[in-house]
């Protein structure tokens, strides 16, 4: 058999940990490095990190680029002061970025994989669709990726998945369309005191007006990129794009391990976003993110409806959980993406994406026709 397909992981926090964990599992992939910025983690051997068997990995600080830059320079009291940089094996295939949720700051890690010809697939929200935002910074990506022959995608369960390719998958059979509305109806209770705080759990009306005010509070980031792709893949020309944030009142008093809301208080965020096209609130994404929403007798859920002809619906309850999908996504995405055409790439410019149960380097044959 030929080697296995080497993989990279960078960012072993919660989801980067289970997605080391589903790769380890995986016939025909290797971890060949696991790069953190916690000291915590540096130095320990991955499979034990993992909780399982030793794999002969160590997890080190993040690496340095060839020119001398750092991909994350350590400053004085940053987590990698004083620690030594870490170093690229002899040779992968591709990188899983499981770090942050920003284009600025996934930016420097991407390149500095590219720099090394290493293939990218980065959960971070805004990469989903990176001309979105950060156009600049999207062009340089897709640059250095071409002059490399190597593909960067951005994924995720949402964005990523829900509120976008599975979308765009479900306009497949329309002739024509008029209008999607596609809601996310989640239960945000596994997830730590971070997204808690960006959400807004467990504070007043009053400081959930003041956190939204001072950006401390901002909901869903995902919408602007979903929305951007879907429009590009339909072919629509995207004239505005309007948000809306507002708390959800707790009722009855809802407790997780992180965090307590009491009736009165802030179970979380309802956050919805029109595209317009035409003039027209063409695209609407709605994703109410709370605490613990069975509660008040709200069922999780994923739901689109297509208006158009045909009209179609699609409803999957109770939702798609967020973390096992996300892990699943990165992960089920490798072959697709070292199959790919160079460049930055967007969920909609691949192949379906589907769950890898069979030796992945004979999918990935199968996927380049060899
Ligand atoms: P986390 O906070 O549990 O883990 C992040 C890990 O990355 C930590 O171990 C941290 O030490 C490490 N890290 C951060 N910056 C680093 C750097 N420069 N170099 C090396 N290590 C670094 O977060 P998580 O829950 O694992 O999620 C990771 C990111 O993915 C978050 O920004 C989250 O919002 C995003 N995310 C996206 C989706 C999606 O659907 N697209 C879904 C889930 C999470």
């Amino acid at each position: 058999m030929t080697t296995p397909i080497q993989v990279v992981q960078w960012g072993l926090g919660a989801m980067g940990s289970g997605m080391a964990r589903l790769l380890r599992q995986k016939d025909g992939i290797e971890i060949v490095a696991a790069f953190d910025r916690d000291e915590n983690k540096i130095g320990q051997d991955l499979g034990a990190f993992l909780g399982g068997a030793k794999s002969g990995v160590l997890i080190q600080a993040p690496p340095t680029g060839a020119d001398g830059s750092t991909a994350e320079i350590p400053t004085a009291g940053s987590p990698t002061a004083g620690t030594p940089t870490g170093k690229w094996p002899p040779k992968a295939d591709v990188v899983i970025l499981a770090t942050s949720s920003f284009t600025r700051e996934v930016a420097p890690q991407i390149k500095e994989a590219l720099r090394q010809g290493l293939n990218v697939i980065s959960i971070a929200e805004e990469m989903a669709y990176p001309y979105a935002r950060e156009e600049a910074l999207a062009r340089e990506i897709d640059e250095a990726a071409r002059s490399k022959g190597v593909s960067v995608l951005g994924t995720g369960i949402n964005p990523g998945f829900v509120l976008d390719t599975l979308v765009l998958a479900l306009t497949g059979p329309c002739l024509e369309v008029k209008k999607i509305k596609a809601s996310r109806i989640n239960d945000l209770s596994p997830f730590g005191p971070t997204v808690m705080r960006t959400q807004g759990v467990g504070t007043t009306v009053e400081e959930f007006t003041a956190g939204l005010a001072s950006g401390e509070i901002v909901g869903h980031v995902g919408f602007r990129e979903s929305i951007h792709l879907i429009a590009k893949a339909l072919g629509w020309r995207l004239e505005r794009i309007e948000e809306e944030r507002s708390p959800i009142v707790a009722k009855v008093r809802r407790e997780t391990p992180y965090v307590k809301v009491e009736p009165g208080q802030v179970a979380g965020c309802r956050h919805t976003a029109l595209g317009y096209v035409d003039g027209e609130a063409k695209i609407e994404l709605i994703h109410p993110q709370q605490v613990l929403p069975h509660l008040e007798g709200v069922e999780t859920g994923d739901y689109i409806e297509i208006s158009g002809e045909p009209s179609l619906n699609l409803m999957i309850k109770p939702e798609i959980p967020g973390g096992l999908g996300t892990m699943a996504m990165a992960v089920n995405m490798i072959p697709q993406v070292l199959a790919a055409r160079p460049g930055l790439l967007s969920m909609a410019e691949l192949p379906t994406p589907s769950a890898l149960l069979g030796d992945v380097r004979e999918i990935l044959k199968w996927r380049k026709g060899e």
